[in-house]
This record gives C-alpha cells, sequence and structure tokens, in this order.
C-alpha cells in the first residue's frame, strides 16, 4: 500500500480517536453499557410520549430536540461498541504505523547501491589498528609514497580505483565477505634509535595507507577477481 494512503488512513484514526478524547461528542464513553441502554429506553420513551402530546411551546419543542440529540449521541455509542468501532480503528492505526515504517525501512534498502556512484558512495572502508615503525631517514620518501597525509584522502583513493568496474559487463565489483575488505592504515614513523641510545620517540610523521580489497566480485554477472 502506497504511503500516501496510509497517511490518509493514519490522519483518519487519530481524528476519530482524538474527537473521542478531547471532545464531548462522547460523553458516555465511560458509562456502563447496562446504564446506556436503560438510558435510551427511557428517552426513546419520554421522547414517544412527547411527540403523542403534540409539543407547541416553544421550550417543549427546545425539550424536545436536546432529548433527540441525548439520545443520538447513547444510540452512537451503543453502535461503537456493538461494533467494537474503537478497538478496530486502534488496530487500524497501529498497522498502517507499522506499514509507514516498514515502507520507509524497503524504501531505504533500495535506495542502497542502485547506482554505480552509490555503490561507490556506500562502500565501506574498513580501518585498520593504528601501526608504529621504526625507519632511518633517508628511507622516509620510499616509505611514505604510497601514503596519504589525511584519512579522507586515502579513502577517496580507495574509491576511485578504476579496478573497481567490472571489465566484461561494466557493473561495479565489490568486495566479497570471504576476502579482506578494502581498508585503510594510520603508520606513524619514528625515526630509528641508535644502539645504547635511549628511545626519543622521535617522529617524522604519521601517513594513512589504503589497501585494495582482495577479492572483488561483479554486481552483476558474479564474476570474481581476486587481486
Ligand atoms: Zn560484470
Amino acid at each position: 500500500m502506497s504511503n500516501k494512503w496510509l497517511v490518509s488512513i493514519i490522519v483518519i484514526c487519530l481524528v476519530y480517536l482524538l474527537l473521542g478524547h478531547l471532545t464531548n461528542l462522547r460523553s458516555y464513553r465511560s458509562l456502563p453499557h447496562r446504564d446506556l441502554v436503560g438510558r435510551e429506553t427511557t428517552l426513546k420513551i419520554e421522547i414517544a410520549e412527547m411527540k403523542k402530546a403534540d409539543v407547541e411551546n416553544t421550550s417543549d419543542e427546545k425539550q424536545l430536540y436536546r432529548l433527540s440529540i441525548e439520545r443520538a449521541k447513547l444510540l452512537a455509542e451503543i453502535k461503537i461498541r456493538q461494533f467494537y468501532v474503537d478497538q478496530l480503528i486502534t488496530m487500524l492505526f497501529i498497522v498502517a504505523l507499522l506499514l509507514v515504517f516498514v515502507n520507509r525501512l524497503r524504501k531505504k534498502q533500495n535506495r542502497l547501491a542502485t547506482t554505480k556512484e552509490e555503490v561507490i558512495r556506500d562502500m565501506s572502508v574498513h580501518i585498520e589498528n593504528p601501526r608504529e615503525e621504526y625507519i632511518e631517514e633517508w628511507e622516509l620518501d620510499s616509505r611514505t609514497r604510497d601514503g596519504y597525509k589525511t584519512k579522507e584522502e586515502a579513502i577517496r583513493w580507495l574509491k576511485s580505483d578504476p579496478m573497481l568496474t567490472c571489465d566484461y559487463c561494466g557493473a561495479q565489483l565489490r568486495s566479497t565477505y570471504t576476502g579482506e575488505r578494502e581498508s585503510i592504515q594510520l603508520v606513524t614513523f619514528y625515526k630509528n634509535v641508535p644502539e645504547g641510545a635511549k628511545d626519543l620517540r622521535v617522529v617524522f610523521g604519521s601517513y594513512w595507507f589504503p589497501k585494495h580489497a582482495n577479492e572483488l566480485r561483479c554486481s552483476q554477472c558474479g564474476k570474481v577477481e581476486k587481486r
């Protein structure tokens, strides 16, 4: 069922429930059933008698009108109880609310990965535990060549990989559950400590290193690619 219908149902149910609780339309709501029926019967007789007496003066007419309204309210209350209207409306209200919730979930599910851009956007990159390494100063350039200064840059590099497109059908490749996922790791490089010296933790810098998933599967044709 579409959300438009469900929302209409919810609004109608809500109006019904609120009218019953907040206005005096249902002033007999809490009256015991026996009293309700008894009162209705009394009124019925009273009204019939008044009609038989052929009311002519205005105050009697007004009284007849008032009694008729009261009887209508009593009758409505009796019918509402007889057909379990309150319970049904409450149930309908809850079911409609649940369906709206389910619809939203389903929509969210569908929204996941419909286009290639969305697959890339939703791709979750695992963050590994940070690592520390001691190196010589001359090694620094070569060791940090594949690293990035910021996490965002490393993730962007992973997501812009042209290898993520299937070379057979052109659809998006995704990391499998069995293989290792795309990940990034922060590595901090320290200056090697000479023999006998105290480790003063001389920092060269920290870099984010991206790592490809080692097993990818095409979301469309199922082709598996290992790296
Ligand atoms: Zn494919």
